[in-house]
């Protein structure tokens, strides 16, 4: 972290009870929020690695007793309660401080984040409350905050279609579904059964269905995780059925998240992570479709299905390396939820927070070319 964040003390500073358990700090009273979003706040200072601020005010609700899932790549899971409180876990690599909302609402209407936020997004968790207060929290956020558009990163799990369109009548933009894995299989190995989780892979897919009927075309994603196992081929064809139902595809690679149970796989290879962001960006924005691709026997990308002089304008955009997500205000293709450093170290960075410059472009180019995939 501490190359992430370059005060750390800061986040024990803002929260005074950080080494005792939090019984009483629960949604919605109280949210988490991510660094990156509490460091744009002026909550607690310290700079992100090349960039300034987040465009996404992330919150997350909280519970002491936490998320009931047992995921197993994820730093929030159950079989992690080892941990000597809830709120110490770690989610997407970066520490999340714990808040009063109210001061959240009150910061951001007195414009504490100086225009910064161009969305806000809650995280559900796997919880008893946690529909409920998603309601609470979403309510109070349109009461006053009504011009920053929101986004829900639900929980099909606990959800009924009801659920769904109460959000949308609450004033909820952008329908989310962490579908994560890219097949029933891996969906059950990671967060199924397997795992003692509650997901079930047929339960995610109906929640998708009903996003894309409440919220519609363009108001609805899936969050998918490269590098869990699963071929380019497969999670591309997850990427182009989520945009024929008129969706779109925010992509995470896989990094091992520390004291999860996947703590000791290898993060997402460099030459796999980067053809498949490169398809993706080209299936949800530049109208590239997966049956205009070709793949090798082991799934790998071999071509784009894009001219040659095309392709390479778009790469040198740098825009399909940067972090996919939920737009902002400014340009649809570019996500204002920019997530710093949530799937990887400022030195080895997957995701891209901020626009890429040539060395990074270079960079990203060059690991391509470096694994690039077999022909057979
Ligand atoms: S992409 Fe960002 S804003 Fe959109 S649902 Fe995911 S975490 Fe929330």
């Amino acid at each position: 972290m501490s190359s992430v964040i370059e005060n750390t003390q800061a986040i024990q500073f803002y929260r005074p009870d950080y080494h005792v358990k939090t019984p009483d700090m629960r949604s919605p009273e109280y949210v988490q929020m991510s660094t990156a979003a509490a460091i744009t706040l002026g909550l607690i200072p310290g700079k992100m690695h090349r960039t300034a601020c987040t465009h996404c005010l992330n919150l997350l609700v909280t519970y002491p007793e936490g998320c009931r899932a047992n995921c197993a790549y994820c730093g929030l899971a159950r079989h992690r309660e080892e941990a000597r409180d809830y709120a110490d876990r770690n989610f997407i690599r970066v520490d999340w401080p714990t808040v009063r909302y109210q001061d959240v609402l009150a910061r951001v209407k007195a414009g504490a984040d100086r225009g910064q936020f161009q969305r806000m997004c809650i995280s559900m968790i796997t919880h008893p409350s946690s529909d409920a207060d998603t309601f609470v929290l979403l309510e109070q956020w349109m009461a006053l905050l009504p011009h920053i558009p929101v986004s829900i990163l639900s929980n099909p799990t606990t959800m009924e279609k009801a659920d769904l369109i109460a959000l949308k009548r609450l004033g909820a933009e952008i329908f989310t579904v962490a579908l994560d894995a890219a097949t029933p299989t891996i969906f059950e190995r990671t967060r199924g059964k397997s795992v003692d989780s509650p997901h079930r892979w047929e339960k995610y897919w109906q929640a998708i269905e009903w996003a894309a009927e409440v919220f519609g075309p363009e108001r609805f994603g899936v969050h998918l995780i490269g590098g869990l196992g699963e071929t380019e081929q497969e999670i591309l064809g997850v990427c182009q059925r989520i945009k024929d139902m008129g969706g779109h595809n925010h992509m995470f690679g896989f990094y091992p998240e520390q004291g999860s149970l996947m703590e000791d796989w290898p993060a997402v290879a460099h030459g796999q992570w980067r053809r498949i962001q490169l398809a993706r960006f080209l299936i949800d924005y530049a109208g590239g479709h997966i049956s205009s691709m070709a793949f090798n026997a082991a799934g790998q990308v071999l071509d784009f299905g894009l001219p040659a002089d095309r392709l390479a304008d778009i790469i040198r955009s740098g825009k399909p390396f940067q972090t996919s997500g939920c737009p902002g205000s400014d340009d649809a293709e570019i996500s204002a939820c920019n997530r710093p450093y949530g799937d990887s170290k400022p030195s080895d960075i997957l995701s891209f927070p901020f626009a890429l410059n040539e060395l990074d472009i270079e960079m990203v180019q060059r690991q391509m070319a470096g694994e690039l995939a077999q022909k057979t």
